[in-house]
């Protein structure tokens, strides 16, 4: 049979921590199921505005977020499980965005690009959302206006870690449902 090989530049998925012996390797059930995650996050873009555009770089060949396991990009909310909010929130458009959130199947996961999103940014208006995390609960703030392409990969790899060490019984905790019910989700 003909060796198996790999180029030396692919880096291959970090195996998770586990007791190696002849012929097995055992690990938990919450290792394996978040590194299955962390590789094949199908993000959701919420892009209202010029942070869109540095998403757009984002997704092209040149940074290629592809390279995550994240090249399916998701317009329907039941079946991706990254919220990727971009640009100016006006608070019209709140509703909509928290209906999106709702709309997603647990577990989900939120990340906040730009100083718009993050915190209104220089809109400091009467109709400019003050951050998302007033309607919806964020993961990651990605700070800038806008965020270069490499921060919002930063980003995106501080979400996989979150993803990957995330408990399977985390949804399901008092903190969580806690949490939820401090913005009004059951
Ligand atoms: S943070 Fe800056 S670049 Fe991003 S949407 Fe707001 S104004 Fe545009």
């Amino acid at each position: 049979m003909r060796p198996v090989t790999h180029h030396e530049a692919v880096k291959l998925v970090e195996m998770p921590n586990g007791h190696i012996g002849e012929g097995f390797f055992a690990t938990t059930l919450d290792n394996v199921v978040g590194l299955a995650r962390k590789n094949s996050i199908w993000p959701l873009p919420f892009a209202t505005s010029c942070c869109g555009i540095e998403f757009m770089a984002t997704m092209a060949s040149h940074y290629d977020l592809a390279r995550f396991g994240s090249e399916r990009i998701g317009f329907s909310p039941r079946q991706c499980d990254l919220l990727m909010v971009m640009g100016t929130i006006s608070k019209k458009m709140a509703p909509v965005l928290r209906q999106v959130y709702l709309q997603m199947a647990e577990p989900r996961w939120v990340i906040s690009v730009g100083a718009c999103a993050c915190s209104g940014g220089i809109f400091d208006t009467y109709s400019v959302l003050q951050g998302i995390d007033q309607v919806i609960p964020v993961d990651v703030y990605v700070p800038g206006c806008p965020p270069r392409p490499e921060a919002i990969i930063d980003g995106f790899m501080q979400i996989q870690n979150l993803v990957s060490n995330e408990s399977l019984r985390r949804r399901t905790s008092d903190k969580y449902q806690e949490l939820m019910s401090s913005y009004g989700i059951q």
